[in-house]
């Protein structure tokens, strides 16, 4: 596609960036077909294809509007169009750069402006998420905590740290737990460093960048003293949404000289749980039940990340229901579900319909966000799937 970058931002980085990305898209469309927004709205511009024709006119100069920040808020950032590009469009970063941009040069209704800000003040905050939390669940407005078995001491020469989050810590610390106690049993001690908090996702995605960047520098500083030495092998993520931000670090925070090469490192170190547990270190079992895998964005586009979680699953005697439209987004996507619910609760609507087609005893995912979402309306139950694998080897 043919550019022509506005002055402002055409000797920048993030305008380099966004030239180069814009130029490899050829208007082809093919995106279209998998992309959630589109199929519940039906409009071009809440497609991949008119949403980078906005982001090209808004760096080209041409005026930005409340409807160029609409259609730009309306994309759940699944990246199932970056999955289906036949020219390896960067979509994903483009609308970042896009989204930045747009976020500066428009002013939301106050109602919006007070609500991301109330977002992204206590989410990432325990101390103010965690006594919000236990308040909804008091009136019923909240799902359960789901309280987590003991967690094995640290005992094996293999070492390696998961990140403890923010809303997967209040909402399912048992998540972690039975990561801590599965990879106890193959020889590795999982451990969560105290003090170590957001990976930075949550205010990044709601488009306080600059907020995101700084979790991201805090999270740093947390992990460094535990990651600048040889001892720990691996930084391991249960929140696939989680996963692909750490594993964005080096890019996201390249411009930073004090930060980029830690950065790399923690990059480099990041592998999802399901990267970590390869199914012949587990036992063969029979006969355990069906379930359907909704495997997120965050995983099989962000990341990439395909099969593994069957297979585990698989090995440990569990029969995977087929899945419909696997690809396509269950609409939590971070803040979308509490920012844009009309789309999310018809997204979710379609997603719960085609994993419990084949009737499965239960669902399970890889990321808390999709997790929360689906459970809210879902009679089957939910749950990530190292709580099944636990649970088979105790
Ligand atoms: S992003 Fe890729 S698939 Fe979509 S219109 Fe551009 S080139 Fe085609
Ligand atoms: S990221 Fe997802 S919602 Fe956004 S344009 Fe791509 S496919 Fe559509």
């Amino acid at each position: 596609m043919q550019t022509r970058l506005a002055d402002f931002i055409r000797d920048t980085p993030e305008g380099r960036e966004a030239e180069s990305i814009l130029r490899k898209c050829v208007h082809c469309g093919f995106c279209t077909a998998t992309c959630p927004s589109y199929q519940v709205l039906g409009d071009d511009l809440d497609s991949p294809r008119g949403r980078i024709y906005l982001v090209k006119r808004a760096l080209e100069g041409a005026a930005v509007t409340e409807k160029t920040r609409l259609h730009l808020d309306r994309c759940l950032t699944c990246r199932a169009c970056e999955t289906t590009c036949p020219s390896g469009v960067r979509y994903g970063r483009l609308v970042d750069i896009g989204r930045a941009y747009v976020e500066k040069h428009t002013r939301r209704p106050l109602w919006d402006r007070l609500q991301r800000a109330a977002l992204s003040f206590a989410l990432p905050r325990r101390a103010l998420f965690t006594p919000a939390l236990r308040l909804g669940q008091l009136l019923g407005l909240a799902p359960k905590t789901r309280r987590a078995a003991p967690w094995p001491a640290a005992r094996h020469p293999r070492k390696m740290l998961v990140l403890g989050g923010c809303v997967q810590r209040a909402l399912a610390p048992s998540i972690n737990a039975a990561a801590a106690r599965v990879l106890d049993r193959i020889g590795i001690s999982l451990l969560e460093v105290p003090g170590a908090g957001c990976c930075g996702a949550l205010r990044f995605h709601l488009n306080y960048q600059e907020a995101g960047r700084k979790d991201m520098r805090a999270l740093i500083d947390a992990w460094w003293p535990f990651v600048a030495g040889r001892d720990t092998e691996a930084i391991v993520a249960s929140a696939s949404g989680c996963g692909v931000t750490l594993k964005e670090y080096a890019h996201l925070l390249a411009p930073e000289r004090d930060y980029h090469g830690k950065a790399e490192r923690i990059s480099q170190m990041t592998r999802d749980l399901c990267e970590v547990i390869r199914p012949e270190d587990l036992p063969q079992g029979e006969r355990r039940g069906r379930v359907a895998f909704q495997s997120p964005c965050s995983l099989q586009h962000g990341q990439q990340i395909r099969g593994k979680v069957e297979a585990i699953l698989t090995r440990l005697g569990y029969e995977l229901a087929p899945v419909r439209d696997a690809h396509l987004c269950c609409g939590s996507a971070g803040t979308y579900s509490l920012l844009q619910p009309q789309i999310a609760r018809e997204l979710r609507g379609r997603k719960l319909a085609a994993l419990q087609e084949a009737g499965p005893q239960e669902i399970v995912t890889a990321n808390i966000g999709c997790l929360a979402h689906l459970q809210a309306a879902s009679a089957t139950p939910v749950r990530h799937w190292i709580e099944l694998v636990d649970e088979a080897l105790a």
